[in-house]
């Protein structure tokens, strides 16, 4: 087996498309020096070695030693040095690369091959010693922290010490020589921690950081991350081993990050930063504030520091050619790293650049607009569920801003919430319901579950290519990053900027979009849809098959939902409109009535009121479908329980409180979801569901009357599991339209419909269709009857069922292909046996679902129906399943 892959030079033996193999970064760095940029050789283990390694008890495959032998004598050669060599040593990084990335997840070494020995060549050939013995320490410190596990703490400590002595204030105070000791206290500490020495040798280093790398894979870091964004244990990661080039030999050595476009707003214009005289993670770390890349950023951002652009231009216009060339190739806009060692630019990453929603829709469009992709190749780039990110609120132009610090806009979006400074105290306040802003002064990836649950996240340190701020992008959550006139005390829990002291605890609200921090719940505004995400859905439309409609009951919704560009309700519970002001008075009349005859008395007082509803919703709609579902829920579900609520409720309605008390007992059920509901209520109280169907056609009439558009009703019955019980209803129904009809003189154009949503009925659909003119699955109840799995009580045991891998995913979530996918292919090509032109829907959550709507579109269904904030989510996706 091939388990290396050399590249350098301008050749690779790896390609651009073997990342399965080879890892992100390990794909492109031969990519990129088979374009012929200027890469640093070195070479790949791949991501084949790591599963070996963990199937095979941490233990490497026979000839793996003999390869990387080989591919490192190439890489030595290219460079023209040799590893440990006395005089010229060859240093190189040992880096991890997943197939994703997994910003900060993993761990990097830097300087590999210093030793008492090397260090000296170093010094020598360089002609800088200071330069030298930094490195040297740097190595110590990262390789003791990555690979040998002695926290970085423990050097921190002694240096702290040593510069108190010397009466040192800043490290650049620090000499060659002083260095040179404060190393030999470092390995002193080392061997006092491990009973062992530092590596000297540099195979040994070598191979340690190796196995670093496949170790890191399944440290906690890395799996939380992986659980967060569904990346499988079993991709594992490669290792990639690389010549060092030298940011930090001068001035005239630079390291630096750039983005070609705009990752935030998605502006066609090259997005960077970069630090003279430094090394690797400098600028990611926050611990120096980087300088703009190109001159038009750097006046933008008003910084005073000299741009790349104006400290070395013919440099910039060579970068400036990579990018456009890799954006070219790559066909997206790339995030890159680069390291000028002494004038010589070399190239040390790119990859497809993490960006917002918002970016990430406008630059589809705009490289679609430019020719670089097609509408198609547009349309399909973008994460229907990052639209998300999108729908997120911003600031209240008109309120009044208390702005306590400002730093820059790192993730857009606003958020507000009680301060908290602690990972752990979001993740509590979170799962007690609270909102909250984590503060830290940076972030790292132990803080990753609580920006997770955090609303926002706020820093005081760092750059727009900080932690903190990539790692909240990613997330879609508001950030403001690097707000240097915060002083965070986490000892007295405390935030001050601008002479005003907040506690933890207090409110604060960060615009993400300005950078701005403000004091309090600042009132905020729903977000705006602009011009690209108009193109990119207008695009969509023009590719998908199946219609979108909405879930929605009130005006609201239906509005809102109109707006996101429903083409119709696919469902409205009507049970739901029974709650608003005093109607539970009424529906509670109507429950508690001896006979037919006060039930029908309480429906009485209940049908202007439903057709006030339906008329509203007929109207927005203008003509559109109107799903109606009859009443679903069990009665006692309107009823009061607990002996306080129900003597309040019996004084409110004037009934005697042990009539009611003996009403909700005996309404009571073991098992109410498979109890008295649906159309059984129906079937034993005919008069509600009569009441239901008049209200609608009486709206229908009206909204018609008014608006001009006729509108198109379709009533659907729920839980039905029998033609004989659907015939009965529809019956009933098609009775009181008739009657409508004569009443007001017109023609009503409606539908009588069903939910399929057990699994008797999906074996009956055939007849069942007969009689129903349409389906719309109900897969909330569908899954619980298939699986017979109660949705309210799954939380106990699902999420395990998905850990042990029994279930790939949560069938509440994502539509269960196998199982409730299979009874929906089913009644669907039975109830088209009976009915070839019958419509279908799905109107369960799933109908929001990207992956279930992939599959709603495999069945052939006419339309999906989800909450409104959803509708454009399922419009990208219904065109993503349709191309
Ligand atoms: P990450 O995945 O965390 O970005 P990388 O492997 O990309 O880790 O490396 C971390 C930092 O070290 C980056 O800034 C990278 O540019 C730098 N680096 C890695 N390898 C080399 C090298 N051979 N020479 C110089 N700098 C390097
Ligand atoms: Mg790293
Ligand atoms: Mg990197």
């Amino acid at each position: 087996t091939k388990w290396v892959y050399t590249f350098g030079d301008g050749e690779a033996e790896g390609r651009q498309d073997m990342r399965n193999l080879l890892g992100g970064k390990g794909a492109n760095l031969a990519e990129m020096a088979s374009l012929g940029l200027p890469v640093p050789p070195g070479f790949t283990i791949t991501t084949d070695v790591c599963t070996y390694y963990y199937e095979n008890g941490e233990s490497y495959p026979a000839d793996l030693n003999e390869q990387v032998e080989a591919a490192f004598a190439k890489m030595a050669s290219i460079a023209g040095k040799r590893f440990g060599d006395p005089k010229d040593p060859l240093l190189v990084s040992v880096r991890s690369g997943a197939r994703t990335s997994m910003p900060g997840m993993m761990d990097t070494v830097l300087n590999l091959g210093l030793n008492d020995r090397t260090v000296e060549a170093i010094a020598e050939a360089t002609g800088d010693r200071r330069f030298a013995y930094d490195s040297y320490r740097r190595f110590i410190q990262m390789y003791s922290d990555v690979v040998l596990g002695v926290e970085h703490h423990e050097f921190e400590e002694i240096l702290e010490l040593y510069k108190d002595e010397k009466g040192y204030e800043t490290d650049p105070e620090i000499t060659a020589e002083d260095w040179q000791v404060l190393i030999e206290k470092f390995k002193e500490r080392i061997q006092e921690q491990l009973g062992e020495p530092f590596p000297q040798e540099p195979e040994k280093q070598l191979w340690g950081a190796i196995t670093a790398v496949f170790g890191s894979w399944r440290n906690q870091r890395a799996k939380t991350y992986r659980r967060l964004n569904n990346i499988p244990e079993s991709w594992g990661t490669a290792v990639n081993v690389q010549a060092m080039v030298f940011g930090n030999r001068g001035d005239s050595s630079a390291t630096g990050v750039a983005f070609t476009r705009n990752p935030s707003t998605g502006e066609k214009a090259l997005y960077g930063e970069f630090l003279v005289n430094a090394q690797g993670e400098d600028v990611v770390a926050g611990i120096r504030t980087p300088q703009n890349i190109s001159e038009a950023a750097r006046i933008e951002a008003k910084s005073d520091k000299p741009s790349l652009e104006a400290l070395m231009p013919d440099l910039y216009g060579e970068f400036i050619g990579i990018c456009d060339k890799l954006e070219a190739h790559y066909r997206d806009m790339q995030d890159l790293e680069f390291t000028i060692e002494e004038g010589k630019l070399w190239m040390l990453q790119t990859r497809n650049g993490k960006r917002t929603a918002r970016a990430a829709l406008k630059i589809a469009v705009e490289l679609a607009n430019e020719g670089v992709i097609s509408r198609e190749e547009a349309v399909k780039r973008i994460d229907p569920l990052a639209l998300d990110q999108l729908l997120h609120p911003t600031i209240d132009p008109k309120a009044t801003r208390d702005v306590v610090a400002k730093g820059l806009p790192a993730s857009p979006g606003a958020a507000q919430g009680e301060i908290v400074f602690d990972a752990d105290e979001a993740e509590e306040a979170r799962h007690e319901g609270r909102r909250v802003i984590l503060v830290r002064i940076e972030t790292s990836p132990e803080d990753i579950h609580g920006m997770h649950a955090a609303e926002g996240i706020l820093t005081s340190r760092g750059g727009m290519t900080s932690h903190a701020a990539v790692v909240a992008r990613g997330m879609g959550k508001p950030c403001v990053a690097g707000a240097g006139s915060l002083r965070i005390d986490y000892k007295a829990g405390t935030l001050s900027a601008g002479g005003k002291t907040l506690n933890k605890g207090d409110m604060i609200t960060v615009d993400g979009a300005t950078g701005e921090v403000l004091v309090g719940e600042v009132p905020m505004l729903k977000p705006e849809l602009f011009d690209e995400f108009a193109t990119l859905m207008e695009w969509a439309d023009g590719f998908r098959r199946m219609k979108i409609r909405t879930n929605a009951e009130t005006p609201l919704d239906a509005r809102a939902a109109r707006e996101f560009g429903a083409e119709g309700i696919g469902l409205s519970r009507t049970e739901h409109m029974f709650f608003e002001g005093d109607r539970i008075v009424a529906v509670r009349e109507m429950i508690l009535a001896d006979d037919e005859t006060g039930r029908r008395k309480a429906l009485e007082k209940l049908l202007p009121m439903q057709r006030q509803d339906f008329e509203e919703l007929f109207e927005i709609m203008a003509g559109l479908p109107v799903t109606i579902r009859l009443l679903d829920p069990p009665l006692h579900e309107f009823l009061p329980h607990g002996e306080d609520d129900i003597a309040a409720v019996a004084k409110g309605i004037g009934a005697d409180p042990k009539k009611l008390h003996e009403k909700v007992i005996e309404l009571t059920e073991l098992n109410p979801m498979l109890g008295h509901r649906g159309c059984r209520l129906a079937i034993t109280y005919p008069e509600i569901y009569e009441m239901q169907a008049r209200a609608i056609f009486e709206a229908a009439a009206e909204a018609g009357r008014k608006t001009g558009n006729p509108v198109t009703a379709e009533i659907m019955v729920p839980l039905i599991v029998s033609k004989a019980e659907l015939d009965i209803l529809k019956a009933d129904i098609v009775a009181i339209g008739e009657a409508v009809e004569k009443e007001k003189g017109v023609t009503l154009k409606y539908q009588v419909g069903t939910m399929i949503e057990l699994p008797r009925a999906v074996l009956r659909a055939e007849e069942i269709a007969e009689t129903a003119e349409f389906f719309s699955y109900g897969t909330n109840d569908l899954t619980q009857t298939a699986f017979g799995i109660s949705r309210d009580d799954a939380g106990r045991f699902l999420p395990t069922y998905v850990a042990k891998g029994i279930l790939p995913f949560d069938p509440f979530v994502s539509i269960d292909p196998e199982g409730v996918g299979e009874l929906m292919k089913i009644a669907t090509e039975r109830g088209r046996k009976a009915r070839p032109d019958i419509k279908l829907g799905i109107c369960g959550e799933h109908g929001g679902d990207p992956s279930s709507i992939a599959f709603c579109e495999e069945v052939g269904l006419d339309y999906v129906s989800c909450s409104p904030y959803r509708v454009p989510i399922a419009r990208l996706a219904a065109a993503q399943a349709a191309l």
